[in-house]
Order: C-alpha cells, then structure tokens, then sequence
C-alpha cells in the first residue's frame, strides 16, 4: 500500500501497462525535426537570455579583476599608478556602466551592451600603450587574456566574437603601428602575432562553445516538447479515467484496491482512503466473491486479453446492493502482472426494467389470453341460435308446407346467406382460438382427393356472389390421401373465400397434382391482388392490407393465419405469389400420407416469411416447419 498516499487514487502516480489504450511514446514526438527558421529564432532568443542571464557575472569579474590588477601596480610602483589613475579609473567604471545601462534602459538589448563593454575596454586597455609606464607585451597580453576572457564569458556566437576579435586586433596594430613609428625596425614577432594567436583561438572556442550550446540547446527544446505533449496526453486520459461513466478500478493480487476512479468511488460512497483499505469482502458477497475470484483466476490465465463481462451482486458499505457487469483483465506494472485492471458498469437499473417488462409482458399474455377466451365464448354462444336461423331459413325456403312468395323467398335467401357467412365467420374465430391455444390435434383418413374438391366446389356455389366471376375447380381423378380432412378443408376453404371475396369479376381456380410423396394445391385467382409490402404480413393474425381496401371486403384478418397454422399441422407449407391488379396464386403443398405428418402439434410457432429473390415478385414463403 505504499503507492496509496496523500493522494493515492490518482492515475500517473504510478504507471500501469494501458495496453488497449495507444498513446503515442514521447521520443515519436521528440524525433520530428523542427523548422530551420524556427530553430534559428528560438535559438537567438536563447542565446539573448543566456547573455542576459550571465552578464552581471561577467561584469563584476572584470571589474574584480581590473581592481586587483590596480592594486597589485598600486603596491608595486605608486608613482606609476598616479600616472595612470585616470586610465585606471576608466578601467573600472567601464562595467560598471555596462552592468547599470544592461539592467537599466538597455535591458533588451543586453548583447549590444556586452559588446560596447568590450569595445571600451579593449580600447583602454590598447590605450595604456600611449603611456610611457606600458610595455607593448604587457598589452598584448593583456589584450590575448581579454579575447579568450570574453569568448568564455559571453555566449554570444561565433560572429560576434569575430567582430570582438577584429576591433581588439585592428586598435592594437594600430597603436602598435603608432607606436613603431618612434622606434626602428619591425616589432618583435611575438608582439606582431600573439595577439592574432589569441585572437583565432578565441574565435574557434566561441564557434566549438556555440555549437555544444546549440546542441545542448536542441536536446531540451525537443524533451521540453515531448514532455508537454505527454502531459497533454496524460491529462487527457486522465480526464477520461475520472470522468467515464462506467466505473474503472484496479485490484491487486491482494485484492486491495489500487485505483477507482470518481464513478467507483461514488458507486461505493466512500472516499479514496477509505476504498483503498476497503478489503473485497466487504463489498461482495460470498457467492460473489467466489465468482470473481473464479474470473481474476481466468484473467491471469489469459494474460493481458480483454476478459467477458459477468454480473456480481455488491453489498455497499451502506448496505444497499446493486448489481454489476464486469470485465477483468490482467494489467502489469513496470513488466510484471499483479494487478487486475476491472470496469464495470451498474446494470441494477436495466435488470429492474427488464424484470418490470417481463412483467407487462405475462400481463399482456393474460389480458390477450382472456380477450380470446372471451371472444371465443361469445362465437360459442353464437354459433347454436346462428344454426337455428340457417336451418329455418332454409325450411321456410325449401319446404312446400309453406309455399313463400317470391319476394319472400329472396328475404329467406338474404336471411340464410348471411347468417350462413356469419356462422362461417364464428366457426373461424372458435377455430383460431382452438389453434392459437394448440388445442387441435391432427386427425388422419384416407379419402380420394375428389371428395374434398366436391364439397369445395359446392362451398363457392353457395358464396359466389357475382354472375361475372368463373370459378375452375377441375377433378383430380386417382389421387388418394391420408390426412386430416378437416384441416385441409379448412385450409383451402379460406384460401377460395378469399379468392373469390377479392375478385369481382374474372376467375378463380383451384389445381391439384402430385409432386413425390406429396400433393400440391394451387388456387389462384385474377383478383386485386396484394401490394409487395404487405405480402409478409397478410399471415398475421388481425392483418389486413389498406383499411379502405378492407372495408370494402367483409372479414376479420383471421383467414391466412388459420390457414398458416393448419398447414404447420399438416406438416407442409403454403407460398404465396402476388401483383396487385393482376391476382394471387396461393400453393399449399402438404404430404400425400399421414406418417410424414405429426399426430398432434401445438400452431404456435411463428411462420418464418421470406421473400425468395427479386426475379419472383411479391412471392412470400411460409417454410415447413422443422
Ligand atoms: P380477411 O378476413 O381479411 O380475408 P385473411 O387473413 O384471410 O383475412 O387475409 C388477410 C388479408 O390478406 C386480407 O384482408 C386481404 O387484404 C389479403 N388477401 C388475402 N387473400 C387475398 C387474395 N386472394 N387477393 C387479394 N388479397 C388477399
């Protein structure tokens, strides 16, 4: 617990291996060249600063030593150093006003200053040669001194040091010159060269200083840059760290918190010490500290990979519980793993609104449950005083005791057609409760396949309703099945209702054929046919296309999804193949004998609607279940 300090929950105080999080290393940033122009101008203003910065230091120095020099000449020969006082005194006022105009009215100008300085006492300096008491070797090494001195003391470049060097020579020889004059023949050659010695050497250490500065000078800029941008990185993951919704901690192999960011901290209701001595058990439950410790161990079997989430209960120090999704992962430090780096997030909010749907759910099931229920007791309780209308109806009509006038007789017809659809339309509500509820079991016989035509045949005698609509309902001769009779009939009933319901006029045809072991029915009418974005839906229960085109045609949208689940029974499969103004084609293909079909069979189960390929128009398939 070392690391845990004063502020012991702060990333970046110790550093931990992020791998899923890239920054980009600091010598990545530190390698890319500056511009040479920015360079030059970062590196001048340096260089002011430096002059600036060393300049009182360099002053006092030569005044410092200008006074001792005086002092020594003072002991040795004072009548010499009265003659010289005024040049003496020159001497040393020379950086003192150089010192004063540098932190004075000329501090921005500090390296113009240093330079005047130099001028001024190379000048006093070479000016002592027009004194009787100064030797020239004394000057000229004096003046040898200076240009090496301010080479040393002023980091003022190779150019100036030129410019200092050739005012120092060209004032000498031109004294020297000056002085020559009185006496014959040429100067000693160490008068005539030391200084110029001097002189290039003082050069050659200004450039060789300058370019060590230079350098040293580039080194720091680009470490200074790197380390802005690794701070500006830094802050920014940090940012995130403290900031991020989901809560990021770190547990270490003594199951210690290491780290916790802000939504930790909150989520737990304590602060950053009192977490990092919180031990795990305090937060987790037995069962749930089992199941972490299970995944910590998975974790470090892993290596550094991202772990999959899981769901613990925690029991906060208050008391109150919530439950988390975590997602653990081994993380190292310094190249060894004892850590576990986990985020969480807070899924107690989700689980409480999916348990609440799951409840709104069962309750609509119930409520949907009871509205079927309800709407088939009413259609029960309809379908005996419905018989009774269609029975005396057709006994008014047909029996000759009662001898009905004509116009009568069209009443009785009126009366029987439409008690007959609407008991139709009650045997189809009891039907699809029975289905919905999976109460109907499939009742297997054989009969030829031309019995049930027959009877369909008659079926759309009694329902058509125009003289302009054909209907084409051709024998199947040799054709035997053994299958649930009811259904089929059910199945294809509703199939010609439809057919014939939504076509005023043209033709509606029911075929039959063998194809293998099973029997396929098509009816197909030239009706109005259905739009390509409902044909997936037209089998839903309660499903109808456009209002305005349903309420023209009578029906409840129970048809089709009868006849799905009849067919599902059946164990085959219904297509279907529709243009609207140009008609639907509906096949049913279901198998010829009742061993490939189940016994019995709960309609539940949804169909699967596909639309098979653009070349096939509107062409929906219900698939055959599995
Ligand atoms: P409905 O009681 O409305 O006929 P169905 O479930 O039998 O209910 O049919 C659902 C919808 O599918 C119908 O309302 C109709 O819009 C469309 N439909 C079914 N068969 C045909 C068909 N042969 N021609 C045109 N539209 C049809």
């Amino acid at each position: 617990m070392d690391t845990l300090g004063a502020s012991p929950f702060r990333l970046g105080e110790e550093t931990l291996s992020h791998n899923d999080v890239t920054t980009r290393p600091a010598s990545a940033n530190a390698g890319r060249p500056f511009a040479p122009a920015t360079i030059e101008r970062l590196y001048a203003a340096h260089r002011e600063r430096l002059i600036a910065a060393g300049f009182p230091a360099a002053t006092l120095l030569v005044f410092g030593v200008t006074l001792l020099y005086q002092l020594a000449d003072l002991i040795a020969s004072p009548v010499a150093f009265r003659d010289e006082f005024a040049i003496n005194l020159l001497q040393l006022l020379i950086p003192l006003v150089a010192l004063a105009l540098a932190r004075g009215p000329l501090r921005h100008r500090v390296h113009l200053v240093a330079l005047g300085m130099d001028f001024a006492y190379t000048a006093a300096l070479a000016g002592r040669l027009l004194l009787p008491t100064t030797t020239v070797s004394g000057t000229a090494l004096f003046l040898s001194l200076k240009m090496l001195a301010t080479a040393l003391l002023f980091p003022w470049g190779v150019r100036t040091q030129y410019v200092s060097a050739g005012l120092t020579l060209t004032l000498y020889w031109s004294l020297l010159v000056h002085e020559q004059t009185a006496l014959p023949g040429w100067p000693p050659v160490h008068q005539l060269l030391g200084p110029l010695i001097s002189a290039l050497l003082s050069v050659a250490g200004a450039a060789g200083a300058d370019r060590a500065r230079r350098t040293l000078f580039l080194q720091n800029l680009r470490l200074a840059r790197s380390q802005r941008r690794r701070a500006t990185s830094e802050a920014r993951y940090r940012d995130l760290f403290e900031h991020a919704n989901d809560l990021i901690f770190v547990i270490d192999d003594a199951e210690q918190f290491r780290f916790a960011n802000q939504a930790a901290l909150d989520f737990v209701g304590v602060d950053a010490h009192t977490m990092a001595a919180l031990p795990l058990d305090r937060v987790l439950p037995p069962e749930s500290l089992r199941r972490v410790r299970r995944r910590l161990v998975v974790a470090r079997a892993r290596g550094d990979g991202r772990g999959r989430p899981f769901e613990v209960d925690v029991t906060r120090p208050d008391g109150s519980t919530a439950t988390l999704e975590l997602r653990a992962r081994r993380v190292s430090e310094a190249g060894q793993a004892h850590a576990y780096q986990c985020i969480a997030r807070d899924v107690s909010e989700r689980h409480r609104q999916e348990a609440a749907t799951q409840r709104l759910l069962r309750s609509l099931q119930e409520s949907s449950r009871l509205q079927t229920e309800f709407v088939a007791n009413t259609s029960h309780e309809l379908r005996t005083p419905l018989s009774v209308i269609v029975g005396y109806a057709d006994l008014l009509t047909e029996d000759p005791r009662f001898a009905v006038g004509t116009e009568v007789r069209g009443f009785l017809e009126r009366i029987g057609a439409s008690a007959r659809a609407l008991h139709r339309l009650v045997e189809g509500v009891l039907e699809f409760a029975r289905l919905d509820r999976g109460q109907v079991q499939v009742m297997p016989s054989s009969f030829p396949v031309n019995s049930l035509l027959l009877e369909l045949r008659s079926l759309c005698n009694d329902i058509r309703s125009s003289p302009d609509l054909e209907i084409h309902i051709p024998n199947a001769p040799g054709i035997e099945l053994h299958t649930d009779y009811d259904r089929l009939y059910s199945v294809l009933s509703n199939l010609l209702l439809n057919a014939v319901k939504f076509t005023p006029r043209g033709l509606v045809g029911l075929t039959t054929q063998r194809v293998g072991d099973e029997i396929e029915f098509r009816v197909h009418d030239t009706g109005i046919g259905i739009p390509d974005e409902e044909l997936e839906h037209i089998f839903e229960p309660f499903r109808q296309v456009d209002g305005s085109t349903t309420r023209a045609f009578t029906g409840v949208g129970l048809g089709l999804s009868i006849v799905q689940r009849n067919v599902h029974l059946l164990g085959g499969e219904v297509v279907v193949d529709s243009r609207v103004a140009v008609g639907s084609t509906f096949t049913v293909r279901i198998p010829r004998r009742s061993e490939n079909v189940r016994s019995t069979g709960v309609a539940r189960a949804a169909p699967r609607a596909t639309r098979q390929g653009a070349s096939v128009p509107g062409r929906v398939t219900v698939s055959r279940s599995p």
